[in-house]
Protein backbone atom coordinates (compact mmCIF):
# COMPACT_ATOMS: atom_id res chain seq x y z
CA UNK A 1 0.00 0.00 0.00
CA UNK A 2 0.95 3.21 -1.03
CA UNK A 3 1.37 6.52 1.25
CA UNK A 4 -1.60 7.89 -0.50
CA UNK A 5 -3.62 4.45 -0.40
CA UNK A 6 -2.96 4.90 3.80
CA UNK A 7 -4.09 8.08 3.88
CA UNK A 8 -7.35 7.45 1.85
CA UNK A 9 -8.26 4.71 3.75
CA UNK A 10 -7.63 6.56 7.21
CA UNK A 11 -9.83 9.08 5.53
CA UNK A 12 -12.63 6.09 4.49
CA UNK A 13 -12.79 5.23 7.58
CA UNK A 14 -13.14 8.49 9.54
CA UNK A 15 -16.31 8.96 7.67
CA UNK A 16 -17.51 5.61 9.00
CA UNK A 17 -16.62 6.46 12.22
CA UNK A 18 -18.40 9.30 12.00
CA UNK A 19 -21.50 8.38 10.16
CA UNK A 20 -22.20 5.06 11.74
CA UNK A 21 -22.54 5.44 15.41
CA UNK A 22 -21.70 2.58 17.81
CA UNK A 23 -19.45 1.44 14.99
CA UNK A 24 -16.72 -0.97 16.32
CA UNK A 25 -13.29 -1.83 15.58
CA UNK A 26 -11.35 -5.29 15.57
CA UNK A 27 -14.37 -7.55 16.45
CA UNK A 28 -14.17 -11.43 16.58
CA UNK A 29 -16.97 -12.94 14.47
CA UNK A 30 -16.83 -16.38 15.42
CA UNK A 31 -18.99 -15.86 18.29
CA UNK A 32 -21.54 -13.91 16.27
CA UNK A 33 -21.36 -17.21 13.34
CA UNK A 34 -23.17 -20.57 13.58
CA UNK A 35 -20.02 -22.04 12.57
CA UNK A 36 -18.14 -20.65 15.87
CA UNK A 37 -14.77 -20.15 13.23
CA UNK A 38 -13.19 -17.39 11.57
CA UNK A 39 -11.39 -13.87 12.55
CA UNK A 40 -12.66 -10.31 13.63
CA UNK A 41 -14.54 -8.05 11.41
CA UNK A 42 -11.96 -5.05 10.84
CA UNK A 43 -15.31 -2.42 11.30
CA UNK A 44 -18.11 -4.25 12.39
CA UNK A 45 -21.78 -1.80 12.61
CA UNK A 46 -25.28 -3.53 14.08
CA UNK A 47 -28.14 -1.83 11.76
CA UNK A 48 -30.85 -1.88 14.11
CA UNK A 49 -33.19 0.31 11.54
CA UNK A 50 -33.80 -0.43 7.69
CA UNK A 51 -33.21 3.38 7.52
CA UNK A 52 -29.51 2.54 9.08
CA UNK A 53 -28.96 -0.70 6.89
CA UNK A 54 -29.71 1.22 3.97
CA UNK A 55 -27.11 4.02 5.05
CA UNK A 56 -24.44 1.64 6.30
CA UNK A 57 -24.46 0.57 2.95
CA UNK A 58 -24.57 3.47 0.94
CA UNK A 59 -21.64 5.29 3.16
CA UNK A 60 -19.32 2.00 2.92
CA UNK A 61 -19.88 2.55 -1.02
CA UNK A 62 -19.36 6.27 -1.90
CA UNK A 63 -15.92 5.82 0.35
CA UNK A 64 -14.80 2.81 -1.61
CA UNK A 65 -14.57 0.10 1.68
CA UNK A 66 -14.85 -3.40 0.95
CA UNK A 67 -18.37 -4.18 2.13
CA UNK A 68 -20.12 -7.68 3.73
CA UNK A 69 -23.70 -7.40 4.93
CA UNK A 70 -25.03 -10.43 7.03
CA UNK A 71 -28.06 -11.77 8.72
CA UNK A 72 -27.64 -14.19 11.74
CA UNK A 73 -24.67 -15.79 9.91
CA UNK A 74 -26.03 -19.08 9.88
CA UNK A 75 -24.78 -20.17 6.05
CA UNK A 76 -21.54 -18.51 5.95
CA UNK A 77 -17.84 -19.63 6.39
CA UNK A 78 -15.82 -16.53 7.55
CA UNK A 79 -11.74 -17.37 6.65
CA UNK A 80 -9.19 -17.18 9.67
CA UNK A 81 -8.11 -14.05 8.64
CA UNK A 82 -11.55 -12.48 9.39
CA UNK A 83 -13.51 -9.64 6.77
CA UNK A 84 -11.74 -6.45 5.51
CA UNK A 85 -13.55 -3.30 5.98
CA UNK A 86 -17.23 -3.03 7.06
CA UNK A 87 -19.39 -5.95 8.08
CA UNK A 88 -22.77 -4.70 8.26
CA UNK A 89 -25.47 -6.53 10.72
CA UNK A 90 -29.01 -6.40 9.69
CA UNK A 91 -30.73 -6.16 12.53
CA UNK A 92 -33.66 -4.67 11.50
CA UNK A 93 -36.52 -6.55 12.68
CA UNK A 94 -39.48 -5.57 12.42
CA UNK A 95 -42.85 -6.17 11.15
CA UNK A 96 -46.52 -5.33 10.21
CA UNK A 97 -49.22 -7.53 9.21
CA UNK A 98 -52.26 -6.22 7.16
CA UNK A 99 -54.70 -9.07 6.48
CA UNK A 100 -52.50 -11.78 4.78
CA UNK A 101 -49.89 -9.92 3.57
CA UNK A 102 -46.75 -9.87 6.06
CA UNK A 103 -43.70 -7.04 5.63
CA UNK A 104 -40.98 -7.38 7.48
CA UNK A 105 -37.38 -6.21 7.72
CA UNK A 106 -34.45 -8.03 6.40
CA UNK A 107 -32.84 -8.67 10.30
CA UNK A 108 -35.66 -10.33 11.88
CA UNK A 109 -34.89 -13.96 12.86
CA UNK A 110 -37.30 -16.57 10.78
CA UNK A 111 -38.18 -18.59 13.16
CA UNK A 112 -39.20 -16.54 16.30
CA UNK A 113 -41.40 -14.85 13.41
CA UNK A 114 -42.99 -17.53 11.81
CA UNK A 115 -43.79 -19.06 15.45
CA UNK A 116 -45.48 -16.02 16.11
CA UNK A 117 -47.54 -15.78 12.95
CA UNK A 118 -48.28 -19.32 13.54
CA UNK A 119 -49.79 -18.33 17.04
CA UNK A 120 -51.90 -15.84 15.05
CA UNK A 121 -53.16 -18.37 13.08
CA UNK A 122 -51.19 -17.15 10.03
CA UNK A 123 -49.72 -19.59 7.32
CA UNK A 124 -47.93 -19.94 4.61
CA UNK A 125 -43.83 -19.76 6.34
CA UNK A 126 -44.50 -22.58 8.20
CA UNK A 127 -42.21 -24.85 6.46
CA UNK A 128 -39.21 -22.27 7.71
CA UNK A 129 -40.55 -22.76 11.24
CA UNK A 130 -36.79 -23.98 12.15
CA UNK A 131 -34.61 -22.71 9.37
CA UNK A 132 -32.28 -20.33 11.74
CA UNK A 133 -31.47 -17.48 10.51
CA UNK A 134 -32.80 -13.56 9.37
CA UNK A 135 -35.24 -13.25 6.85
CA UNK A 136 -32.64 -11.17 3.94
CA UNK A 137 -30.54 -14.35 4.52
CA UNK A 138 -33.29 -16.57 3.77
CA UNK A 139 -34.30 -14.46 1.04
CA UNK A 140 -30.93 -14.42 -0.99
CA UNK A 141 -30.75 -18.49 -0.48
CA UNK A 142 -33.98 -18.99 -1.16
CA UNK A 143 -34.08 -21.09 1.88
CA UNK A 144 -36.75 -24.24 2.41
CA UNK A 145 -37.74 -27.41 3.51
CA UNK A 146 -39.75 -30.19 2.01
CA UNK A 147 -40.25 -29.14 -1.51
CA UNK A 148 -41.09 -25.39 -0.28
CA UNK A 149 -39.05 -22.43 -0.11
CA UNK A 150 -39.10 -18.13 0.35
CA UNK A 151 -40.47 -17.33 -3.67
CA UNK A 152 -43.19 -19.52 -3.14
CA UNK A 153 -44.59 -17.22 -0.50
CA UNK A 154 -42.70 -13.61 -1.24
CA UNK A 155 -44.83 -10.79 -3.12
CA UNK A 156 -42.16 -8.73 -3.64
CA UNK A 157 -38.44 -7.12 -2.23
CA UNK A 158 -37.32 -4.18 -0.81
CA UNK A 159 -33.72 -4.27 -1.92
CA UNK A 160 -31.00 -1.42 -2.40
CA UNK A 161 -29.01 -1.95 -5.93
CA UNK A 162 -25.81 -0.03 -5.74
CA UNK A 163 -27.20 3.11 -4.51
CA UNK A 164 -30.99 3.23 -5.42
CA UNK A 165 -34.09 1.39 -3.71
CA UNK A 166 -36.25 -0.40 -5.56
CA UNK A 167 -39.18 -3.10 -5.01
CA UNK A 168 -38.92 -6.20 -6.97
CA UNK A 169 -41.62 -9.03 -7.71
CA UNK A 170 -39.77 -12.29 -7.56
CA UNK A 171 -39.80 -13.04 -10.83
CA UNK A 172 -37.36 -10.14 -11.48
CA UNK A 173 -34.82 -12.00 -8.85
CA UNK A 174 -34.34 -15.37 -10.96
CA UNK A 175 -35.10 -17.52 -7.83
CA UNK A 176 -34.19 -21.22 -7.97
CA UNK A 177 -33.24 -23.62 -5.60
CA UNK A 178 -30.91 -22.19 -2.57
CA UNK A 179 -30.34 -18.73 -4.81
CA UNK A 180 -31.60 -16.34 -6.20
CA UNK A 181 -29.98 -12.83 -8.25
CA UNK A 182 -28.87 -11.72 -4.78
CA UNK A 183 -26.12 -14.67 -4.45
CA UNK A 184 -24.90 -13.62 -8.04
CA UNK A 185 -24.79 -9.46 -7.83
CA UNK A 186 -23.24 -8.53 -4.21
CA UNK A 187 -24.40 -4.81 -5.18
CA UNK A 188 -28.09 -5.89 -4.27
CA UNK A 189 -28.91 -5.60 0.07
CA UNK A 190 -32.47 -6.76 0.94
CA UNK A 191 -34.27 -4.30 3.16
CA UNK A 192 -37.12 -5.75 3.63
CA UNK A 193 -40.07 -8.49 2.31
CA UNK A 194 -43.14 -8.69 1.75
CA UNK A 195 -45.34 -12.50 1.83
CA UNK A 196 -49.02 -13.85 1.02
CA UNK A 197 -49.77 -15.44 3.95
CA UNK A 198 -53.54 -16.88 4.71
CA UNK A 199 -55.73 -18.02 7.61
CA UNK A 200 -54.50 -21.28 9.11
CA UNK A 201 -55.20 -23.42 12.27
CA UNK A 202 -53.44 -22.04 14.78
CA UNK A 203 -52.79 -25.87 17.02
CA UNK A 204 -52.35 -27.22 13.37
CA UNK A 205 -49.73 -24.84 12.45
CA UNK A 206 -47.38 -24.63 15.82
CA UNK A 207 -47.78 -28.60 16.09
CA UNK A 208 -46.11 -28.59 12.54
CA UNK A 209 -43.32 -26.43 13.47
CA UNK A 210 -42.91 -28.66 16.77
CA UNK A 211 -43.10 -32.05 14.77
CA UNK A 212 -40.51 -30.07 12.52
CA UNK A 213 -37.87 -29.43 15.48
CA UNK A 214 -38.35 -33.14 16.43
CA UNK A 215 -37.65 -34.68 13.05
CA UNK A 216 -34.77 -32.49 13.28
CA UNK A 217 -33.58 -33.21 16.32
CA UNK A 218 -33.46 -36.78 15.58
CA UNK A 219 -31.51 -36.66 12.11
CA UNK A 220 -29.34 -33.53 13.03
CA UNK A 221 -26.07 -33.29 14.49
CA UNK A 222 -26.99 -29.98 16.71
CA UNK A 223 -25.09 -30.71 19.55
CA UNK A 224 -22.37 -29.64 16.87
CA UNK A 225 -21.40 -25.99 15.32
CA UNK A 226 -22.55 -25.84 11.71
CA UNK A 227 -23.93 -25.23 8.55
CA UNK A 228 -26.23 -27.06 8.56
CA UNK A 229 -26.15 -28.93 4.99
CA UNK A 230 -22.80 -27.85 3.63
CA UNK A 231 -23.89 -28.91 -0.20
CA UNK A 232 -26.78 -28.19 -2.30
CA UNK A 233 -28.65 -31.47 -2.96
CA UNK A 234 -27.99 -32.78 -6.97
CA UNK A 235 -31.21 -33.47 -7.07
CA UNK A 236 -34.50 -34.13 -5.15
CA UNK A 237 -33.89 -37.90 -5.68
CA UNK A 238 -29.96 -37.48 -5.63
CA UNK A 239 -29.17 -35.89 -1.83
CA UNK A 240 -25.79 -35.02 -0.95
CA UNK A 241 -25.67 -36.56 1.91
CA UNK A 242 -26.45 -40.27 -0.02
CA UNK A 243 -23.29 -39.21 -1.90
CA UNK A 244 -21.16 -38.44 0.56
CA UNK A 245 -22.20 -42.00 2.50
CA UNK A 246 -21.55 -44.14 -0.47
CA UNK A 247 -17.89 -42.33 -0.61
CA UNK A 248 -17.94 -44.17 3.05
CA UNK A 249 -16.91 -40.03 4.50
CA UNK A 250 -19.08 -40.69 7.21
CA UNK A 251 -16.83 -39.53 10.43
CA UNK A 252 -14.43 -38.55 7.94
CA UNK A 253 -11.99 -35.47 9.80
CA UNK A 254 -9.31 -33.45 8.64
CA UNK A 255 -7.97 -31.29 11.74
CA UNK A 256 -10.89 -30.66 13.79
CA UNK A 257 -13.70 -30.34 11.07
CA UNK A 258 -15.58 -33.76 10.87
CA UNK A 259 -18.22 -35.31 8.23
CA UNK A 260 -21.35 -36.06 10.79
CA UNK A 261 -21.99 -39.79 11.47
CA UNK A 262 -25.55 -38.94 11.58
CA UNK A 263 -26.00 -37.08 8.87
CA UNK A 264 -23.34 -37.01 5.84
CA UNK A 265 -24.20 -33.38 4.76
CA UNK A 266 -23.63 -31.93 7.81
CA UNK A 267 -19.37 -30.95 8.23
CA UNK A 268 -19.29 -30.35 11.65
CA UNK A 269 -16.90 -27.90 13.93
CA UNK A 270 -15.30 -29.63 16.75
CA UNK A 271 -14.10 -27.48 19.11
CA UNK A 272 -10.65 -25.94 18.09
CA UNK A 273 -12.07 -26.03 14.77
CA UNK A 274 -10.55 -23.48 12.49
CA UNK A 275 -12.36 -22.58 9.01
CA UNK A 276 -9.28 -23.77 7.22
CA UNK A 277 -10.07 -27.27 8.33
CA UNK A 278 -13.98 -26.70 6.98
CA UNK A 279 -12.63 -26.04 4.02
CA UNK A 280 -10.16 -28.70 3.80
CA UNK A 281 -12.58 -31.17 4.71
CA UNK A 282 -14.92 -29.79 2.31
CA UNK A 283 -12.30 -30.32 -0.59
CA UNK A 284 -11.22 -33.45 0.48
CA UNK A 285 -15.21 -34.85 0.38
CA UNK A 286 -16.10 -33.00 -2.74
CA UNK A 287 -12.87 -34.68 -4.27
CA UNK A 288 -13.98 -38.28 -2.75
CA UNK A 289 -17.32 -37.74 -4.18
CA UNK A 290 -15.90 -37.35 -7.79
CA UNK A 291 -13.22 -39.78 -7.76
CA UNK A 292 -16.24 -42.33 -6.66
CA UNK A 293 -19.93 -41.03 -7.98
CA UNK A 294 -18.82 -38.18 -11.14
CA UNK A 295 -20.82 -35.85 -9.03
CA UNK A 296 -19.49 -32.47 -8.23
CA UNK A 297 -20.62 -31.32 -5.22
CA UNK A 298 -21.66 -27.87 -5.06
CA UNK A 299 -21.56 -25.43 -1.80
CA UNK A 300 -24.21 -24.10 -0.55
CA UNK A 301 -22.14 -22.31 2.47
CA UNK A 302 -20.68 -18.86 1.16
CA UNK A 303 -17.16 -18.76 2.12
CA UNK A 304 -15.90 -15.21 3.33
CA UNK A 305 -12.71 -13.62 3.38
CA UNK A 306 -10.57 -16.20 1.46
C1 LIG B 1 -28.71 -26.23 11.98
C2 LIG B 1 -29.01 -25.56 10.66
C3 LIG B 1 -30.05 -26.00 9.89
C4 LIG B 1 -30.34 -25.39 8.66
N1 LIG B 1 -31.40 -25.84 7.93
C5 LIG B 1 -31.71 -25.23 6.75
C6 LIG B 1 -32.85 -25.66 5.98
O1 LIG B 1 -33.60 -26.55 6.35
N2 LIG B 1 -33.08 -25.02 4.80
C7 LIG B 1 -32.28 -24.01 4.34
O2 LIG B 1 -32.55 -23.47 3.26
N3 LIG B 1 -31.21 -23.58 5.06
C8 LIG B 1 -30.91 -24.17 6.23
N4 LIG B 1 -29.83 -23.74 6.96
C9 LIG B 1 -28.97 -22.68 6.44
C10 LIG B 1 -29.37 -21.26 6.92
O3 LIG B 1 -30.19 -21.35 8.03
C11 LIG B 1 -30.10 -20.49 5.83
O4 LIG B 1 -29.32 -20.41 4.68
C12 LIG B 1 -30.50 -19.08 6.31
O5 LIG B 1 -31.53 -18.61 5.48
C13 LIG B 1 -29.34 -18.09 6.29
O6 LIG B 1 -29.77 -16.86 6.88
P1 LIG B 1 -28.73 -15.90 7.61
O7 LIG B 1 -29.44 -14.69 8.05
O8 LIG B 1 -28.01 -16.63 8.68
O9 LIG B 1 -27.74 -15.56 6.40
P2 LIG B 1 -26.18 -15.28 6.53
O10 LIG B 1 -25.48 -16.57 6.80
O11 LIG B 1 -25.93 -14.15 7.44
O12 LIG B 1 -25.86 -14.83 5.03
C14 LIG B 1 -25.98 -15.74 3.97
C15 LIG B 1 -25.66 -14.98 2.66
O13 LIG B 1 -26.64 -13.98 2.45
C16 LIG B 1 -26.06 -12.68 2.45
N5 LIG B 1 -27.00 -11.79 3.16
C17 LIG B 1 -27.54 -11.95 4.40
N6 LIG B 1 -28.41 -10.96 4.66
C18 LIG B 1 -28.43 -10.15 3.57
C19 LIG B 1 -29.13 -8.97 3.21
N7 LIG B 1 -30.01 -8.39 4.03
N8 LIG B 1 -28.88 -8.42 2.00
C20 LIG B 1 -28.00 -8.98 1.14
N9 LIG B 1 -27.30 -10.10 1.42
C21 LIG B 1 -27.51 -10.68 2.62
C22 LIG B 1 -24.71 -12.81 3.14
O14 LIG B 1 -23.79 -11.86 2.66
C23 LIG B 1 -24.32 -14.24 2.75
O15 LIG B 1 -23.75 -14.25 1.46
C24 LIG B 1 -29.53 -24.33 8.20
C25 LIG B 1 -28.48 -23.87 9.01
C26 LIG B 1 -28.21 -24.47 10.23
C27 LIG B 1 -27.09 -23.94 11.08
Amino acid sequence: MTELDDILLREAHDVLWRELPGLEGDVPLAPLCAYGVGGPAELLYRAETTVALAHAVRTAREVGVPLTVLGRATNVLVGDAGLPGLTVLARNEAHTLDGGILMVEAGAELPGLVSELAGQSLAGLEFAGNIPGSVGGAVVGNAGAYGRSMSDVLVSVHLLDGMTEHVKEPRELDFGYRTSLFKQLPELTVLSATFQLQRGERNALLHEIARDAELRRSKHPLEYASCGSYFKNPSRELPAARLIEDAGLKGFTRGKARVSEKHANFLVALPGATALDIVALAEEVKRRVREQSGYELVEEVRRLGF
